[in-house]
């Protein structure tokens, strides 16, 4: 099933994930907040990212640069120049536009053959009593609007107490250029030698003028970037290197997505052809998502050739270069750049994990997130919450796994309900403690010292002892097979 962007917005605020920022003063323009379990699943995400593409391999180091950066940064890297959007303004109403979106919107007009009535007319068709195309604003269909105007999307600020020209200084608008900049920093201080990658996850800042859909495009944003540097006289399997790994990084970061639940008919390999490269890419490739919007960049790997480094070389008077052992020369790397954005990407795991099924004639929404994203891991469910010993129990077993794993307690409503609230939220395991747990002292009985473990995806359940409950935890959040552990664990039937 495909989810609305509506209902992810409505559960992302209704449960805690996401919320428009300055909520209660109106809202920012397309900034948003992650709440309680979108601070969770975002974490999660740029951990598994970050253990898969810099912790587990040999080739592969982070930085974590600062956001503002020397405005010559921008200048070398083009951004002053080119990273602007053509702009055209409403003399009245001061809306502003790009100036290529402004026939895909719907338009307003005021109609002289109907009295001067309001229409709000479909993009690009024309009124249909006086044929009569858009020429003023779309918006309040009375201003004109300005010739085109180029507009910078960096954000502009100033260093120091002086606002004036010398002290400009810019939002990063991508994490990129610190890797390039930090070039010969981290060569040198860790001894590498080609090919190798610098990766880094942060912050960036775009003032886009028609952000939109959700945190699909927002102005502050997250990106994790890699720089994998290559030498470009060297050839792989009898191809040139900077072409072989650009491949790998393609097939690698495919991998990656549908590894952590992203479905295959939702991903698609899209190829930039000659007129949409930029002039310093040899090759770019997009990794697009069918999101709830329409199929859309999830991620871009650019083939940049040696671009970034002889700009830097150029403008900071600094050797940018590689000395190359095996032809005793210096070379200048070429580089491939896998770039993805933090929020996009939970954006889409969130409409892929997203199922609506009917159980026993009643609605069931779950979050099939994978156990390493899901915000929350395990929940401790009292069945009783009158009694003490069951809820002391819970309590402390809640405390022990939460250790190693965010583990909520909860109360609050009858075991059904505790249940479906967790599988909203994509909690994949429950565990329950009941009177057979703890036993009956008023009888004399004694307890089992077993506890419920319910799975999210199939229902089923198992009856642990608390004793093995880490490790069967540590097993079952790791990828391990829920039917293994309910086959060792029966529940009583
Ligand atoms: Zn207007
Ligand atoms: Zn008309």
């Amino acid at each position: 099933m495909t989810v609305t962007m509506d209902t992810l917005v409505s559960l992302c605020k209704r449960r805690g994930f996401v919320f428009q920022s300055s909520e209660i003063y109106g809202g920012t323009g397309s900034c948003y907040d992650y709440g309680p379990l979108g601070v969770e699943l975002k974490n999660n995400l740029k951990r598994l990212w970050w253990r898969d593409f810099v912790q587990n391999r040999p080739d592969m180091v982070g930085i974590d640069a600062s956001i503002l950066m020397h405005p010559m940064v921008w200048k070398a890297s083009g951004h002053l120049e080119n990273f602007t959007d053509p702009m055209v303004d409403c003399r009245e109403c001061k809306l502003r536009f790009r100036a290529d979106d402004v026939d895909t919107l719907a338009w307003t007009h005021y109609c002289e053959a109907t009295k001067g009535n309001k229409f709000t007319i479909p993009a690009g068709e024309p009124c249909s009593h006086c044929g009569a195309r858009r020429t003023l604003c779309p918006d309040c269909g009375k201003g004109e609007l300005t010739p085109p105007r180029r507009f910078n999307l960096m954000f502009k600020t100033f260093m120091g107490p002086v606002e004036e020209e010398a002290s400009v200084a810019y939002l990063r608008p991508e994490t990129a250029q610190a890797m390039f900049v930090n070039f010969e920093n981290v060569l040198q201080s860790m001894r590498l030698k080609l090919p190798f990658g610098i990766a880094q996850a942060g912050r960036s800042f775009r003032n886009e003028i028609t952000p939109g859909n959700f945190i699909f495009r927002t102005r502050e944003f997250e990106q994790m970037e890699i720089e994998y540097f290559v030498n470009p006289r060297d050839t792989v399997e009898g191809r040139p290197a900077d072409e072989y790994w650009h491949d790998r990084w393609i097939a690698d970061c495919m991998a990656w997505f549908r590894r952590y639940g992203l479905r295959e008919e939702n991903l698609r390999l899209r190829e930039h052809d000659q007129s949409e490269l930029s002039h310093y890419s040899k090759r770019t490739v997009d990794i697009d998502y069918r999101f709830p919007i329409g199929w859309s960049e999830l991620m871009g790997i650019a083939n940049r050739t040696d671009f970034d480094l002889k700009q830097h070389a150029k403008f900071s008077g600094k050797s940018l270069t590689y000395f190359d052992e095996e032809r005793k020369e210096h070379i200048v790397p070429y580089v491939v750049e896998p770039a993805s954005g933090v929020d996009r990407a939970l954006l889409a795991f969130l409409a892929d994990a997203y199922t609506e099924e009917e159980v026993r004639g009643e609605k069931r929404v779950v979050l099939r997130f994978h156990p390493e994203l899901a915000p929350v891991k395990v929940a401790v469910l009292p069945l009783l919450k009158k009694r003490d010993e069951i809820v002391k129990a819970a309590h402390a077993i809640r405390a022990t796994l939460a250790r190693e794993w965010r583990v909520v307690y909860d109360d609050t409503a009858a075991i059904g309900r505790l249940y479906r609230r967790q599988d909203e939220v994509g909690t994949p395991y429950c565990v329950t403690v009941d009177v057979q747990t703890v036993g009956d002292s008023d009888k004399g009985e004694v307890g089992d010292g077993k506890v419920t473990i319910r799975d999210r995806d199939s229902m089923g359940q198992a009856r642990v002892p608390i004793e093995a409950l880490t490790g069967v935890f540590r097993d079952l959040l790791s990828g391990g097979d829920w039917a293994k552990v309910a086959s060792e664990f029966p529940a009583a039937k």
